[in-house]
């Protein structure tokens, strides 16, 4: 990916956890490393399909007058999110800020945090089969698309599934969604649960029926195994009712386990 960079931008602001710092202020220095394709405006010459370093610049220097944090970790984490909703051709961005004057007492060139914060790719399985079950899933697209950090890029047909296991229960609406989000894995985990919670899902039998079930099925390439969270979903790969939405909207999407196509992954099932 190109690479726009903005090295030790000088902005005077108010940031730190002592009075002092906030009512005297002091020197910050920004610097951002802006990850976007460049190659159509380099083409083109055309300034209007690029982000424009001067604004980016101005907008930083307004957003750190304007807010004021304890820390510097605030300042960076808060400030990459206002940057990523306000220039969308972003993909990722290393920020870091630099306090010259920190005062520690003691001599230093800088004290500093850098971040570094993307937008991942992530496919989400939906499920229902109690009540307005086609309500239950368009609430929680609607939750998805509401949210700063989620971007909702393709939604799959809802299909009808009847269900299996050892549960008498109605039939399910079952979908997939693609999104874009700045969450991590767990808190992408704790959103979606929090709709959940809020389609007034309860837990009382496994595999019973729901109001709502929103699975993470991939994540970038991500494969991790904790005891609240396993991706690849494990079960994905045995669930006609997850593959076959999923292979509407990704069916060149490759399982980083199988190394396997979804396509090829519902043909096998
Ligand atoms: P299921 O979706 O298998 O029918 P639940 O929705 O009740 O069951 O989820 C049970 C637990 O599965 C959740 O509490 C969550 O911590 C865990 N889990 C593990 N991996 C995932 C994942 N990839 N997506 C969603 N939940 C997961
Ligand atoms: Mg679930």
């Amino acid at each position: 990916m190109d690479k726009i960079k903005i090295m030790n931008l000088e902005v005077f602001c108010n940031h730190g956890v002592f009075k002092e710092e906030n009512v005297l202020g002091q020197k910050f220095l920004i610097s951002a490393t802006l990850h976007l394709s460049t190659r159509k405006a380099g083409i083109t010459d055309s300034p209007e399909i690029t982000v424009d370093y001067a604004s980016v610049c101005k907008f930083i220097d307004e957003y750190m007058r304007v807010n004021t944090f304890n820390l510097i970790e605030s300042v960076a984490e808060h400030l990459t999110m206002a940057l990523f909703a306000h220039f969308s051709p972003l993909r990722e961005i290393d920020l870091e800020i630099k306090k010259p004057w920190a005062p520690i007492g003691l001599p230093l060139d800088y004290v500093s945090v850098e971040i570094n914060r993307k937008w991942h790719t992530v496919y989400v399985a939906l499920g229902s089969n109690m009540g307005d079950k086609l309500s239950f899933l368009e609430n929680a697209i609607a939750a998805i698309r509401n949210d700063v950090s989620c971007r909702l890029v393709k939604i799959s047909d809802f299909i009808i599934t009847e269900p299996y296991g050892p549960v008498e229960q109605d039939d399910f609406l079952n979908g997939a969604l693609m999104i874009e989000t700045l969450y991590t894995p767990a808190e992408l985990l704790a959103f979606l649960q929090r709709l959940e919670n809020e389609a007034n899902r309860t837990r009382e039998i496994h595999w019973g029926p729901r109001t709502l079930d929103l699975d993470i099925l991939l994540y970038d390439d991500l494969v991790m195994d904790t005891e609240n969270l396993v991706i690849p979903h494990p079960e994905m790969h045995k669930r006609d009712f997850v593959l076959k939405p999923l292979c509407q909207i990704a069916p060149n999407a490759v399982h980083p386990l199988y190394h396997s196509r979804i396509r090829d992954m519902v043909e096998n099932i």
